[in-house]
């Protein structure tokens, strides 16, 4: 009797082991899949942070994090937009430039700031690649952008029956509808009777007007994406020269800091991509990214912040504060970029617009791609080195943003 006890209690406390021993490892962090490729300490060391001077055959590679590169401390978080003058410098150099929490909602512009934000352009995005199926096409809508309980939202849906004015002037009433939002607006050119002008394929013409834009920095979101087919969504700066040829990337380079193109046909495959494009996007265009393969799913429909620190000497890409991707492939830019958050749609085939299988949207479903908010933060020790404007004055919306960069191929591409 008396053993049975011990044995009956004994087992007890094996199992209280076990179970503490679970819990221990279900609340660790599984961020073991990232795989590094040594710049991220390449990175360390040429922001001269010498007490990180790490021998990579001797350290958990897996476990660098934004604090590892960058202190943020002291620093306010509160919505906001540094235009000039005064400013609060952390000890190491940083001060914030653009804070939008989405905690102000505007009666225009879908509630957002019009001094910051526009929706991407209104227009078709992709037409659809499925044969007798022309309403599979892909269609920005500002009225799929709204502002809600302090998020921004950007819905994607079939309609058969959209009522947008201008969508229905161009002919869209029965298509996929989603969108996007930037610090750029694309204005369309119209001619004395207000009609758009058309380039000669018969494509709208836009002129684009940057509101915001910034060289170097630390950018981070917080985003939520829909675990769906047939979507994608990203997080990515773009400059205004960025299509010309010459000066590598120097003189623009898309920066994506995610590309959530690699969800696909609901296996729950967690890739997640990070991207640098340079020279424009015909044959000139060079391309250098990298595909994350994650343990843990980032389609489980939470939040989860992307990030990048970009630096006069590399860029490095991080996911949920965990260091992902660095490289200083282009050359750096040195120019101001513009952010863009954007959402698409398969074109009708399961493919992705730019040659990614992302499974087929759904007609009888409504996705939505959730912004938080987004941070950007200046360092007093980069700014030396942006490129000069082309008037020379401080980067503006009155220059536009434009470089004194002058490629000898501009307008080729
Ligand atoms: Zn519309």
């Amino acid at each position: 009797m008396k053993l049975k006890k011990i044995l009956i209690t004994i087992s007890l406390i094996l199992l209280m082991a076990i179970s503490a021993v679970l819990l221990v490892s279900c609340t660790r962090p599984t961020y073991d899949k990232f795989t590094l490729n040594g710049w991220e300490y390449i990175a360390l060391n040429k922001m001269q942070k010498k007490d990180k001077e790490l021998d990579i055959t001797k350290v958990d590679i897996t476990r660098l994090r934004v604090s590892d590169f960058i202190d943020l401390g002291g620093l306010k978080n509160e919505t906001l937009l540094y235009q000039g003058g005064d400013k609060e410098v952390n000890a190491e150099g940083w001060y914030p430039t653009l804070i939008d929490n989405f905690d102000v909602t505007y009666n225009e512009n879908r509630g957002l700031n019009p001094d910051i934000w526009a929706t991407s352009r209104h227009d078709i995005r992709h037409e659809t690649n499925k044969k007798f199926h022309p309403e599979y096409a892909d269609v920005w809508c500002p009225q799929m952008v709204s502002v809600v309980n302090n998020q921004v939202v950007v819905k994607a849906a079939y309609d058969d029956n959209h009522t947008c004015e201008v969508c229905k002037s161009y002919g869209y009433t029965k298509a996929r509808f989603t969108g996007g939002f930037e610090t750029r607006d694309e204005v369309l050119i119209k001619d004395s009777n207000g009609k758009p002008v058309l380039d000669e394929n018969g494509k709208r013409q836009y002129k684009s007007n940057i509101l915001w834009g910034q060289a170097y920095g630390y950018f981070e979101a917080s985003v939520k994406f829909p675990d769906a087919d047939g979507m994608w969504s990203a997080f990515w700066l773009q400059g205004n020269e960025m299509r010309e040829i010459g000066f590598d990337g120097t003189d623009g380079t898309e920066i994506d800091i995610y590309e959530s193109a690699f969800r696909k046909d609901n296996k729950k495959v967690s890739r997640m991509g990070h991207a640098l494009l340079w020279n424009g996007y015909g044959s000139s265009a060079k391309v250098e990214g990298h595909i994350n393969k994650l343990e843990q799913n980032l389609y489980d429909g939470k939040f989860h912040t992307f990030s990048l620190l970009w630096t006069p000497q590399c860029y490095i890409f991080f996911i949920d504060g965990y260091a992902t991707w660095a490289t200083n492939g282009g050359g750096i830019s040195r120019v101001p970029e513009f952010i863009r958050f954007t959402n698409e749609i398969d074109t009708g085939d399961g493919w992705g617009p730019h040659g990614q299988k992302i499974g087929q949207f759904k007609h009888d479903q409504e996705n939505y791609f959730y912004i938080d908010y987004v941070k950007v933060y200046q360092n007093i020790k980069f700014e030396s080195s942006i490129a000069p404007s082309k008037d020379g004055k401080p980067y503006s919306k009155e220059n536009n943003y434009e470089s004194h960069f002058v490629s000898p191929y501009d307008g080729v591409n």
